[in-house]
């Protein structure tokens, strides 16, 4: 058989991402090098930039109808044209431009060149703002001289888009050049999404939609591109969640646990409490995953104080009892050490031998840990990032639960995992992630919610008030305190003259108190008679310790502190919590820290001391005031303060969204979603022909940048 290679070479269409910009009509190798700033350097980059807003000149005004003040398009005929000096190097340059029904100039200042576009008997249309001097004018209007009746305008006489641009890049140079790039590759724009997709959702096609997002034949047609832009995105991006998930839950030599068996009975029998219907059904949850020989890959997601500890404490116990380790890693050394000391109490009576491993644990307990963990003597180990070090050798790691998991990078997590041989792996998070968010960024795990809080709970009420509260608050809480209960105190820095200048959320940045100052003036001035105690991120670890032990067995009555506590900190004792300049802190943050109280069965109170001015920040009180939900909170959250900053999303490892908003186009992402795990679904690895090009964008979009847990 004869094959013709050139042939295939010759009918071969190359693709638009592989088309250098510099091919488009009107792009120089200095064009090139412009548009690349703005990481334009194929065909292909160059149609996918899109307008960053658009003006609409499409509506002419006859001439005797343009306002004074506003801005106008109108279409006429040039009538006289000419320039003069009128000074010291400056002239001026006019247009004369008339309609049936009277005429208007378009004036340039210092421009004498312009005289070059243009001639008289030209048909013409300007836009700009209307002004009156001597005549009526615009001044350096936008414009464009229309060649041949009817054909289409791209400056003017339309909607017109305006483009993000760089130096040396003008918005008219631009839409030049992207109205040759599309008049030459629109129609080589390939269509990806399957057909059925877009019946079902009313999707423009794609070649209409990058046509319209540059130049909308009407607002509606624009509105619908957009849509569908959106839509892709969200699709890719789920497509490739979906495809890493199957990829996990197909991973073989995952660790099939049994269930059942009699530590797991004592266990049971040791739980001091009734477990609430959401921690039964997370458990049921993780049993199912850790009895399948498929590696568990889940998030457990609960508020503060919903209980996570004890649905960890049980998977914990059963990968032990399976004869497996298990791992605990928290983001600090306080935490660290309250679950070591609960779990110990928990644990120890079942025979379960529990190891401390942080930073903080030196020297020869340092080592015996350490070989504990290598000869299996340790059953569970509990620690931080001291986990992940290097030389930290696990026996066999069947379980890896990873608390306040968002405060670990995405390269910590995937490090506690691979000191297993593919160990079942329990994700926990306090911070409620408002659903579009958790789609996004952990859109491959399986989600258990404990949406639920234990029994007997009173949540605490939360209060905002002003300076002129503020002895009337000192009484209260000596009045709690003297009643036998503990208060927080916290404040946004520890010390005023270093913290100078430190970033301020809503409020000025000098100015406001620090835990320091205020401890020594609680202790001396205030309450003297009370036990106060300080902590903050730079003490050393032992004073952290001494003085949360302190705080823990009463020891200390009033804790001043900063954000420190916001995580894990248990004391059901405690009944007060005032925060100094709460302006500064992000709604969730502000959330977390008020979960520190209210966990034990007593009323609390959470006191918000704050003047601020700032508009955003009062929403952000008003929102925390209004509901103890931390699922309102953080959707509230993601609202004032988009997704870009919310937790500071970059550490989660989310995948940059450039058109999609996951404020505003909620419904598109789970539409969006739905097809993506639907495809899946029907075609495990996207095999099927029509589904080969998903599978190429999918490759080069993400190789292995898939967002990861
Ligand atoms: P978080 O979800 O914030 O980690 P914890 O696991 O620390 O919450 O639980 C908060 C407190 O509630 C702990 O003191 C814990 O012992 C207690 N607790 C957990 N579950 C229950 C329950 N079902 N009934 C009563 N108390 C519970
Ligand atoms: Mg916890």
């Amino acid at each position: 058989m004869i094959t013709y290679q050139g042939l295939n070479i010759n009918t071969k269409k190359q693709r638009l991402n592989e088309i250098p910009v510099r091919y488009v009509k009107g792009v120089g190798p200095a064009r090139a090098e412009t548009l690349k700033r703005l990481e334009i350097e194929t065909v292909e980059d160059l149609l996918y930039h899109f307008p960053r807003r658009y003006e609409d000149r499409s509506k002419f005004k006859p001439i005797s109808q343009v306002k004074i003040g506003e801005y106008g398009t109108v279409k006429g005929e040039i009538l006289t044209l000419g320039g003069h000096r009128i000074g010291k190097g400056k002239s001026i340059f006019r247009v004369k431009v008339g309609d049936e029904t009277g005429a208007i100039y378009a004036v340039w200042f210092n421009q004498p060149y312009m005289k070059n576009w243009f001639k008289s008997g030209d048909k013409i249309i300007l836009y700009g703002k209307v002004e009156i001097y001597k005549d009526v004018q615009i001044t350096a209007p936008e414009f464009e001289i229309i060649t041949e009746e009817g054909k289409e305008t791209i400056h003017t006489g339309r909607i017109v888009p305006i483009y993000p641009l760089t130096e040396g890049l003008s918005n008219r140079g631009l839409r030049s050049i992207m109205k040759n790039a599309l008049d030459k590759y629109l129609d080589e724009v390939d269509e990806a999404l399957p057909s059925e997709i877009r019946a079902r959702h009313k999707l423009l096609d794609l070649k209409q939609a990058i046509g319209n997002l540059h130049f909308p034949e009407a607002e509606a047609l624009r509105q619908a591109a957009y849509e569908r832009v959106v839509f892709d995105e969200f699709f890719i991006l789920q497509l490739a969640l979906a495809l890493r998930k199957t990829k996990i839950k197909e991973a073989d030599g995952g660790i099939a646990h049994k269930v059942g068996g009699e530590l797991l009975g004592s266990f049971k029998m040791l739980i001091p409490f009734r477990l609430t219907d959401a921690q039964r059904k997370a458990i049921e949850d993780i049993e199912k995953d850790m009895a399948s020989p498929k590696p568990m890959n889940r998030l457990l997601e609960g508020d503060v104080g919903s209980g996570k500890t004890i649905v960890a404490a049980y998977a914990l116990v059963l990968t032990v009892q399976n004869g497996y380790q298990g791992a605990l890693m928290v983001p600090t050394e306080i935490l660290a050490r309250q679950h070591f000391n609960n779990l110990n109490g928990l644990l120890r009576p079942l025979g379960i031998n529990i190891v401390l491993l942080t930073n903080a644990v030196i020297g020869e307990s340092r080592e015996e840990a350490s070989r504990m963990v290598e000869d299996g003597t340790a059953n569970i180990i509990v620690g931080t990032h001291a986990l992940i070090q290097e030389g930290v050798k696990f026996k066999n790691l069947g379980l890896a639960v990873i608390d306040e998991q968002h405060k670990f990078g995405v390269d910590q997590r995937s490090s506690l995992k691979e000191k297993g041989s593919n160990p079942d792996v329990l994700f926990m998070t306090a911070t409620p992630i408002p659903r579009t968010l958790a789609m996004t960024l952990y859109g491959d795990l399986d989600l258990s919610v404990l949406d639920q809080m234990p029994e007997g709970r009173i949540p605490p009420k939360a209060y905002w008030v002003g300076e002129e509260r503020r002895q009337g608050i000192y009484k209260f809480i000596a009045q709690e305190v003297s009643a036998g209960r503990q208060a927080f105190i916290v404040y946004p820095i520890i010390e005023k003259k270093k913290d100078k200048g430190l970033p301020a959320r809503g409020g000025s940045a000098s100015g406001g108190k620090a835990a320091t100052d205020m401890y020594e003036k609680f202790k001396r001035e205030i309450f003297p008679k009370f036990k106060v105690g300080l902590v903050h991120g730079r003490l050393e670890d032992s004073e952290k310790e001494r003085v949360m032990d302190d705080f823990k067995d009463g020891k200390v009555q009033i804790l001043v502190s900063t954000t420190i506590i916001e995580v894990g900190i248990d004391n059901p004792n405690v009944s007060v919590m005032l925060i100094e300049n709460p302006e500064r802190f992000g709604l969730s943050q502000l959330h977390q820290l008020r979960g520190r109280i209210g966990r034990g069965n007593q009323r609390s109170y959470c006191i918000l001391l704050s003047e601020t001015e700032s508009e955003q920040a009062k929403k952000r009180l008003k929102a925390l005031i209004s509901t103890t939900s931390g699922f309102n909170i953080a959707e509230e959250d993601l609202q004032i303060r988009g997704p870009g900053e919310f937790f500071g999303i970059r550490q989660h490892g989310l995948p940059e969204l450039r058109y999609a908003n996951l404020v505003s186009d909620v419904r598109q992402l789970e539409a969006a979603r739905k097809e993506a795990f639907n495809l899946i679904n029907c075609d495990g690895d996207l095999s099927l022909p029509n589904h080969k090009q998903l599978k190429e964008i999918i490759k080069r979009k993400f190789s292995e940048k898939i967002p990861s847990p």
